[in-house]
C-alpha cells in the first residue's frame, strides 16, 4: 500500500531563503509536511536548462535523487518585454554573481534606462516529482504582472521585489503587506494550482 502525500515528507528544492519563507507560509495552509532541501544537505546542481521548466525538473530530480523524497522546485524569475525577456532564467545572476539582490536590480535599471516600456512580469514553475525517475511531473506556472521603477523603494521581500511596481496597490512587491504577496504573486498561483493538481494524492 502506497502512503498518501499528506502523510509523507516532501523536499522543497531551493536553497533561496526568500522563496524558503514565502513556502513556508504558503504551505501553512496545505496539510502536507514540506522540509527545505538544506535539511538534507542537498548539494548544488547546475541549472543548465535553457527554459525555466527544464530548471525546475532539473532542480527536483537532483533533490529527490539526493533525499530518496517526493521533491517540489520553484525556477522563477522577472520577464521584461523592453529587454527581449531578460533577465528571464538567468534573475538570480544577472549582475554576475548570484543572489546579488542589489546588483540584480541595479543592473535591470541600468539596461532599462529611460526606457518608455517599463511593463514586466514575474514567472513562477513549480514542478512536483514523486521521485528521480518520476516520467510524469506535475508541472504548474504562474505570473504576475507589474512594472519596472526607476528607482529601488521599499525592505520588504526579496530579490527584484523593490523596482517591481504594482499600479493597483500604488507600491512596489517589497512594500506589499507578505500575505497580499503571498495571495497574489507568480508563487502563489501556481503553488495553488499544483495544491489542486496533488488533491487526488493527498
Ligand atoms: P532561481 O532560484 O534560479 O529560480 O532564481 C530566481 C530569481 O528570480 C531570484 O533569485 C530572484 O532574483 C528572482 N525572483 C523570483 N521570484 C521573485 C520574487 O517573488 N520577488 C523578487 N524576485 C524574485
Amino acid at each position: 500500500m502506497s502512503l498518501s502525500l499528506s502523510m509523507q515528507q516532501i523536499v522543497l528544492a531551493t536553497g533561496n531563503k526568500g522563496k524558503v519563507a514565502e513556502f513556508t507560509s504558503l504551505f501553512e495552509q496545505y496539510k502536507i509536511q514540506v522540509s527545505p532541501q538544506s535539511e538534507f544537505l542537498v548539494s548544488d546542481v547546475a541549472e543548465t536548462g535553457s527554459t525555466f521548466v527544464e530548471n525546475a525538473i532539473i532542480k527536483a530530480r537532483h533533490a529527490a535523487r539526493e533525499t530518496k523524497l517526493p521533491a517540489i522546485a520553484d525556477d522563477s524569475g522577472l520577464v521584461i518585454d523592453a529587454l527581449n525577456g531578460a533577465p528571464g532564467i538567468f534573475s538570480a545572476r544577472y549582475c554576475g554573481q548570484h543572489g546579488n539582490d542589489k546588483g540584480n536590480c541595479d543592473k535591470v535599471l541600468a539596461e532599462l534606462g529611460n526606457e518608455k516600456r517599463r511593463n514586466a512580469r514575474f514567472l513562477c514553475v513549480l514542478v512536483y516529482l514523486r521521485h528521480a525517475n518520476d516520467p510524469t511531473p506535475i508541472i504548474c506556472q504562474g505570473e504576475w504582472h507589474g512594472q519596472i521603477t526607476l528607482e529601488p523603494h521599499g525592505d520588504g521581500g526579496f530579490g527584484y521585489d523593490p523596482i517591481f511596481y504594482l499600479p493597483e496597490h500604488n507600491c512596489t512587491a517589497a512594500e506589499l503587506d507578505k500575505a497580499v504577496k503571498n495571495a497574489q504573486s507568480h508563487r502563489g498561483k501556481a503553488l495553488a494550482q499544483l495544491m489542486k493538481d496533488l488533491q487526488p494524492l493527498l
